[in-house]
């Protein structure tokens, strides 16, 4: 039998399904590790306003998760981290986590005494660069764990020492240096998921450039009371309330340029994101432009019941371009109906891109030889004998196919462990 060190689980990536992954390892009595890049676990759901298609807060399925974290003592995860070096074998991986710095330590008690005490400012990754927040922050209002970061810039400034001496905790310690760690596994799940597709890359519609034009992501976090606007969906441009929405499906996808497949939620998304509008402005009209729809299974029923807004409009036609109107205030999609085979100028206030999902797999690729598909996803949840991919690792999919994708590599990390 292996010892216990090489029993253990590795788990890269917190999101949802990584997350379901250690969660089930850890219940059934293996230790685990997570292993996450960003400052918080939870992943892109953590961003998401509502959940399709019960249109329920994301933060209830993840603080049960937290919870559950909280109460086994067989979890350990480490933020900030990412795995630099993978060698060995099923039953026994040599691993190398490399921590940067977050320059603040456990005794942080999230009191924000720290970002009152601080000027600068940096970009809000976490509102996909919509405003700004303070260079030491707390990466978002329900982050998990509840602990501030500095950010690099902030700690080789003149404010840092300001900011230090602000913490009445002593949690910042502007020392803090990238460590490595070593640990040895047996089984490893890859959870790492995906990241939205370059709507700049989309030369024909104006993202970057007209401002009222936006993605599916930033339409979340605009959406959110905790967004940048708290929860308001208004024109960039000018701070009002937009009348015409137009949501333009497959933006990028479905497309030899750009990512040739479906992702397979963006229509369920962008119909959620219509009742956002509509429940705000009872007065909007939405227009949602598609190649098809893509709503399987009970799904259907959400597609059904957004269908019967009178003033959503679906118009099956792909959008050619979008510019700007002559006094450069409104936009001007330009789109061919394919049903009624007439070409269209339709004119909208604010504009959606349903950008789709690149695997992170396709630019950060496993420290280990595995085979990607032709997009860059893991091409098998059997990525290699003991390393098992799951999530949007392995497709684009929702948050329930995550969760089932996670409890299956875990079982399969399980199974790779007992086979031994
Ligand atoms: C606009 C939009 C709206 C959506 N709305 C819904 C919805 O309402 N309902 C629904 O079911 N689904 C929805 N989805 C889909 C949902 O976001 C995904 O199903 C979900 O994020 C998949 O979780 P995941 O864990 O596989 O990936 P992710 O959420 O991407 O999590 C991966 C994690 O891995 C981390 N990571 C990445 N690289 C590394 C690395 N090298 N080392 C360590 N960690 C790393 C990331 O920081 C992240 O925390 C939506 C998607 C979009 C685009």
């Amino acid at each position: 039998m292996a010892n216990t060190e090489t029993q253990s689980i590795l788990v890269v990536g917190g999101g949802m399904s990584g997350l379901t992954a250690a969660i089930e390892a850890a219940e059934a009595g293996y230790d685990t590790y997570i292993v996450e890049r960003n400052p918080y676990l939870g992943g892109r759901v953590a961003q998401l306003h509502n959940y399709f298609p019960k249109l329920c807060p994301p933060y209830c399925g993840l603080e049960i998760n937290f919870r559950r974290i909280k109460a086994n003592s067989k979890i350990r995860f480490f933020t900030m981290a990412e795995v630099t070096s993978l060698s060995g074998e099923e039953g026994n991986f040599d691993v190398t986590i490399t921590l940067s710095p977050r320059y603040v330590n456990d005794k942080c008690t999230g009191c924000a005494k720290c970002a009152e005490a601080c000027t600068m400012e940096i970009e809000n990754t976490f509102n996909y660069g919509m405003d700004k927040i303070k260079a030491a922050y707390l990466p978002h209002v329900m982050a998990f764990p509840m602990r501030y970061v500095l950010d690099p810039a902030l700690v080789t400034s003149d404010e840092a020492q300001k900011v230090k001496e602000a913490c009445p905790y002593d949690a910042i310690d502007l020392d803090m240096a990238p460590k490595t760690m070593e640990l040895k596994v047996g089984a490893i799940v890859w959870a790492t998921g995906w990241k939205p597709y370059d709507a700049n890359k989309l030369d024909t519609y104006g993202f970057g450039q007209f401002p009222d034009v936006i993605t599916n992501v930033m339409m979340e976090r605009m959406a959110s009371w905790s967004g940048p606007t708290q929860g308001k969906i208004i024109r960039p441009s000018n701070g009002q309330a937009p009348e015409t929405v137009a949501f333009v499906q497959c933006a990028g996808s479905r497309d030899e340029n750009h990512l040739p497949f479906c992702s397979g939620i963006c229509c369920m998304a962008s119909m959620k994101q219509s009742t956002y509008v509509r429940e705000q402005y009872p007065d909007a009209k939405v227009y949602i432009f598609y190649i098809d729809i893509r709503a399987t299974d009970r799904l259907e029923d959400f597609y059904t019941k957004v269908k019967e807004d009178e003033k959503t409009q679906f118009i099956k036609g792909k959008v050619a371009k979008i510019t700007q109107d002559e006094n450069g205030e409104g936009l001007i999609l330009r789109v061919e109906d394919t049903t009624q085979e007439s070409l269209e100028e339709i004119s909208a206030d604010l504009v959606v891109l349903a950008t789709g999902m690149q695997p992170n797999t396709s630019e950060n690729p496993l420290p280990t030889q595995v085979l990607y598909d032709d997009y860059g996803f893991v091409a098998s949840q059997n990525a290699k004998a003991g390393i098992y991919a799951a999530g949007c690792t392995r497709s684009p999919t929702g948050v329930s196919e995550s969760v089932q994708d996670g409890t299956a590599a875990a079982l399969k990390g399980i199974q790779s462990i007992a086979r031994r």
